[in-house]
């Protein structure tokens, strides 16, 4: 896997060894009976049911068993993460627990030798950090999901054919800054409204637009610069970069907004440049993994039931989580909680909001009389943790 690292693949034999550990850590006999019952469960007044694809996803999963091998493998050797290997708290805290530590600055990376082992996590890493660790020679773990390697494969063919990059996604989030490595030119647009920037500025690409002064144009080279600091390559040249478009996404997107994004780009290419140059300038493809897919429509399949209240479990951090919880507040109030403590009562709840980075508590969150209650779990949830929130509203609610 590596030219100067050595690798350690998964094994067998290894996951035996480990598989007690991480049911015990992770699974949920609660969780086996629910799904087994038709996805609900009746308790006292509440009605509770769950999404049909919700929690670990099958690179999470992946991830986290080739951890524990790890740790089983190498067990005298020092263990580093160079991240989170997933955004999940308690899945974190489980494997610091068993002596792996996180590296969290470039300090604590430089203290790595030949005789370290370095997990690398299921979003990836950028390639300038891989090549640190190969040039260190310790032995490189690399847990990256096969689906966030399709886009990294994507980007890398349209730098190839001299398309940029533009990547629906979080340029601060690991997967993007992983992906943006593998991209010659790139820009990173969080949502419609930096779209719609992207857009107007193409509108006004050409040689007779160059002094563009209004709104209506995109603004300023200047001020598209300002506005997409930190999202886009070093010498990034919006009036030359934005003519070739390769379009790839953060696979734990909202795949409605991609496919939006994806269509407003085509078109302003398209009102530009005209149709018949529109297959020199556009390429797309769907990078949205299938896990984030089922869970994004599991949960919409959930809302149309018509739930009193949603909880969308997930550490704070999880991307794909915070898009589930915008998807069932279509639908009725929905609640992104990291865990069973999150129910303070039946009166309160600690939650975060979408997009918003602070953590609120709000009162009068658990309506009175019987009701149903709907919940779902980002791909980086264990059922364990779903299983003690499940225990903890019928706890509150004074259900049996
Ligand atoms: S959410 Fe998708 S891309 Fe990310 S680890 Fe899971 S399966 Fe892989």
């Amino acid at each position: 896997m590596t030219a100067e690292g050595k690798t350690f693949h998964k094994s067998p034999e290894l996951k035996g060894i480990v598989q007690r550990q991480l049911d015990r850590s992770y699974h949920s006999p609660l969780i086996d009976k629910v799904r087994a019952s038709g996805f609900s469960l009746k308790a006292g007044c509440l009605e509770i049911h769950l999404a049909e694809e919700f929690g670990f996803c099958y690179g999470v999963e992946r991830a986290v068993e080739y951890a524990y091998e790890t740790r089983a493998r190498f067990p005298d050797r020092r263990i580093f993460l160079t991240n989170e290997i997933i955004h999940n708290p308690r899945v974190n805290a489980e494997l610091q627990g068993m002596g792996v530590k996180i590296l969290t600055d470039q300090a604590s990376r430089s203290e790595i030798t030949e005789k370290d082992v370095v997990i690398m996590p299921a979003f990836g890493v950028p390639v300038e950090a891989l090549r640190e660790f190969q040039k260190k020679r310790c032995v490189i773990v690399d847990t990256t999901c096969g689906s966030v390697m399709s886009v990294w494969r994507r980007v890398e063919s349209y730098s190839r054919d001299g398309f940029t990059s533009v990547i629906h996604g979080k340029y601060d989030h690991e997967e993007t800054r992983a992906t943006c490595s593998r991209a010659a030119k790139y820009l990173v647009v969080k949502d419609r409204r930096q779209a719609e920037q992207v857009c107007q500025y193409i509108a006004g690409l050409g040689p007779a637009t160059i002094r563009r002064t209004g709104p209506s144009s995109g603004g300023t080279r200047d001020s598209f610069l300002a506005s997409f600091k930190d999202a886009c390559s070093e010498g990034f040249n919006p009036d030359k970069d934005l003519g070739k478009i390769g379009f790839a996404n953060q696979t734990t997107m909202l795949s409605r907004e991609s496919i939006e994004i994806s269509d407003m780009l085509r078109d302003a290419l398209r009102v530009r440049y005209g149709e018949g140059e529109l297959p020199d300038r556009f390429r797309h493809f769907d990078t949205i993994c299938s896990a984030t897919q089922d869970r994004q429509d599991a949960i919409r399949e959930l809302g149309e039931k018509k739930m009193d209240v949603i909880l969308v479990i997930g550490g704070y951090r999880s991307s794909n989580t915070g898009h589930l919880v915008e998807i069932a507040s279509e639908f009725c109030p929905a609640f992104h909680v990291e865990d069973a403590t999150s129910l303070i009562s039946q009166e309160k709840i600690r939650h975060k909001k979408t997009g918003a980075r602070d953590i609120l508590e709000t009162s009068g969150w658990l309506p009175p009389g019987k009701i149903k209650v709907g919940i779902t779990a980002g791909a980086s949830t264990p059922n364990r943790v779903v299983e003690e929130v499940i225990q903890r509203l019928i706890d509150i609610s004074g259900g049996t």
